[in-house]
């Protein structure tokens, strides 16, 4: 058995006095494609948050590789090889979809590079724009590419909000709701995405509520409810699990 890529162990967390998260242990093993269900407010986005290291947990551990991450700030944590996206990608105004994707590869330090202008930095630049266009292309945002990022449509939001984490060239990618509100169409689109991502060697995470998309995508189901693991299963189980109905039906 391969050791996991992401160990969570003893993981609890409160805001104020919500206890949201109550000691949790799961792992994710390299190549997984893990659902994370869950009622709403059953504690789905905060594990998200914690893992990936925007807020910090009040006990417990996270270990990437084995190595503790717990501590370590969101950029060092991207750096190992962990990106997640958020529920509602928020788009700068004034840049163009290509240059949101751009950007997300250099980030403060290719901000000062290109300023600084190095043939190094200039290089960069133009492994970002190619692995830019790349990515857009796969995500079928090509397109798109060269319009405001403010003026696509929410599902292409979505899109353009996997390309950046792609960007990063993660390992272990976790995806908050990836099609809420996101056209059917599209919604195909994101599947094919994540599947020829997972073909590459990719290990995903995803938060999502549609079980079809759960079901042709999954190879197994965390279930949460009320800030508890109440189930790990594989998505054809979940139905017969008196735990995941009783979460639901008493939400
Ligand atoms: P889910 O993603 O499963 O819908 P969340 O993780 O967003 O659930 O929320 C779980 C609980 O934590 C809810 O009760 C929510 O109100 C609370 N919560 C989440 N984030 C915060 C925060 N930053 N401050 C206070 N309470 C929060
Ligand atoms: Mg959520």
């Amino acid at each position: 058995m391969k050791p996991p890529l992401l160990q969570v162990s003893g993981l609890a967390k409160a805001f104020d006095a919500n206890q949201v998260l109550h000691d949790l242990q799961f792992a994710i093993a390299p190549g997984e494609i893990v659902g994370l269900l869950g009622p709403n407010g059953s504690g789905k986005s905060t594990l998200l948050n914690i893992v990936s290291g925007f807020e910090r947990p009040d006990a417990g551990d996270i270990r990437l590789d084995g190595r503790s991450i717990a501590a370590l700030p969101t950029d060092r944590i991207v750096a190992l090889g962990m990106v997640r996206t958020f529920q509602l990608p928020a788009m700068p105004q004034k840049m163009s979809v290509l240059e949101v994707a751009m950007a997300a590869a250099t980030g403060a330090h290719g901000v000062l590079a290109t300023l600084l202008r190095s043939p190094a930095a200039r290089r960069a630049e133009r492994q970002g724009h190619d692995k830019a266009v790349e990515l857009l292309a796969a995500l079928l945002l090509a397109p798109v590419s060269h319009l405001p990022a403010a003026a696509i449509s929410g599902g292409q939001k979505k899109l353009l909000g996997i390309v950046c984490a792609l960007m990063a060239g993660p390992r272990l990618l976790m995806l908050d709701e990836p099609t809420a509100g996101v056209h059917p169409d599209l919604r195909r689109d994101i599947v094919q995405a994540l599947q020829g991502l997972h073909a590459r060697g990719m290990t995903l995470v995803i938060v999502e509520h549609d079980m079809h998309f759960i079901r042709e995508l999954c190879t197994r189901c965390i279930v949460l409810d009320q800030g508890r693991i109440v189930a790990s299963c594989r998505p054809d189980e979940l139905a017969s699990n008196e735990r995941v109905v009783q979460a639901y039906l008493g939400a």
